[in-house]
């Protein structure tokens, strides 16, 4: 029987463990399409995967990890050939379907993007999901009428995956990034992707007031809690927050103020199963709208068998921009 290369995870006594094995092709989940994995990427959700810290599995064993790019092997959707360069990111891989830290994965062809050709599959996962989602919510501001000349956008988790994307595509489209982080050490690095301003995210941790003086048309947040709370309780009579993450916690200890004082509005953005047609939309963004310089400078790179051992740090923090696995 053929297998690959694969992380397991299988429920244990207590909690669950994690281990770089051979896993049974016969394995696999049912879809139309298989591809071999080339690259994936270290997302603070497979950071909750893999450690357990959160119930982000749904079905054991279980391959984590939430995103991939890879050439397709075989294919029963007409839509797909073999050969064919393709993104997957969500749709629940890694939580109830197996997912991309393997050799090989097995989803339905309507999960499938096909990759830009501005980009490498290496390049879009040096974007992965955290890089899709920053776009996701950059769409959104973009939306709602948000332009450069309406005032800066603050980024919260600035240094972090969806931080690190959003302050570069932000700059590079024009606005005034105001980027938050709790390790000024970072201020160069967030600089050079183009932060015009770094604040300590200290300033915006307190509870919030339900009003405070306004300070940007916009945000991208993927930090939640008060952090979140602030955000909103500063932003500009009729500007907008996209709230993608809970890096701090998943309530929001806010008040209606903002919302019916100040017309501000809270953008839910949702990667997982955003539908194909904005799928297609933000990856061909990312590919004109991304300077790939400066995703150099986001990007680290580690083996498979480093993945395990990576997790805790992303959960902590301590994991700057983006990190791709190297599966094959
Ligand atoms: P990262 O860990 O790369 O980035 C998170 C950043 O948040 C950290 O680097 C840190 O930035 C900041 N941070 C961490 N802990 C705290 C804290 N306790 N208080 C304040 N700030 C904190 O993760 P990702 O960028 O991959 O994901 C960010 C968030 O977005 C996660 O919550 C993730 O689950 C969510 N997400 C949601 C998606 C969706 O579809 N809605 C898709 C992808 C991600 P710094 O050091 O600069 O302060």
């Amino acid at each position: 029987m053929a297998t690959f290369k694969a992380i397991r995870i299988e429920k244990a006594d207590k909690g669950t463990t994690a281990a770089l094995t051979q896993f049974d092709e016969a394995e696999l989940m049912e879809g139309d399409v298989t591809v071999d994995v080339e690259w994936s990427t270290l997302n603070y959700k497979d950071g909750l995967a893999l450690t357990g810290k959160a119930p982000v599995v749904r079905r054991f064993p279980m391959i984590p990890g939430i995103d991939f790019a890879g050439t397709v092997a075989q294919s029963s959707d007409p839509a797909w050939q073999a050969g064919d360069k393709v993104i997957c990111t969500g749709w629940g891989m890694g939580e109830t379907h197996l997912g991309a830290y393997a050799e090989k994965a097995r989803v339905k062809g309507d999960w499938l993007v096909r990759l830009p050709g501005a980009l490498s599959t290496r390049e879009a996962m040096a974007i992965g999901t955290a890089g899709f989602t920053a776009m996701l919510a950059v769409m959104a501001l973009e939306k709602h009428g948000l332009l450069p000349d309406s005032g800066p956008i603050v980024v919260t988790g600035a240094a972090g995956g969806v931080g690190s994307v959003a302050t570069a595509v932000l700059s590079k489209l024009g606005y005034r990034v105001i980027a938050s982080t709790g390790r000024m050490a970072e201020a160069d690095y967030l600089k050079k992707l183009g932060a015009a301003e770094v604040i300590d995210r200290n300033e915006l941790s307190a509870p919030a007031k339900p009003l405070a003086k306004e300070r940007w048309a916009g945000g991208v947040d993927s930090v939640g809690s008060t952090t979140l709370a602030n955000l909103l309780s500063m932003t500009k009579y009729g500007g907008a927050i996209s709230a993608c993450g809970l890096a701090a916690g998943m309530d929001l200890p806010s008040s209606v103020a903002p919302f019916i004082l100040r017309a501000v509005c809270l953008l839910g953005i949702d990667s997982v199963m955003c539908p194909r047609a904005a799928r297609k939309i933000a990856w061909d963004r990312l590919a004109s709208d991304l300077d790939l310089t400066k995703l150099i400078e986001i990007t680290s790179e580690i083996g498979l068998d480093q993945v395990i051992g990576r997790a805790p740090q992303i959960l902590a923090g301590q994991v700057r921009g983006r990190v791709v696995v190297k599966i094959s």
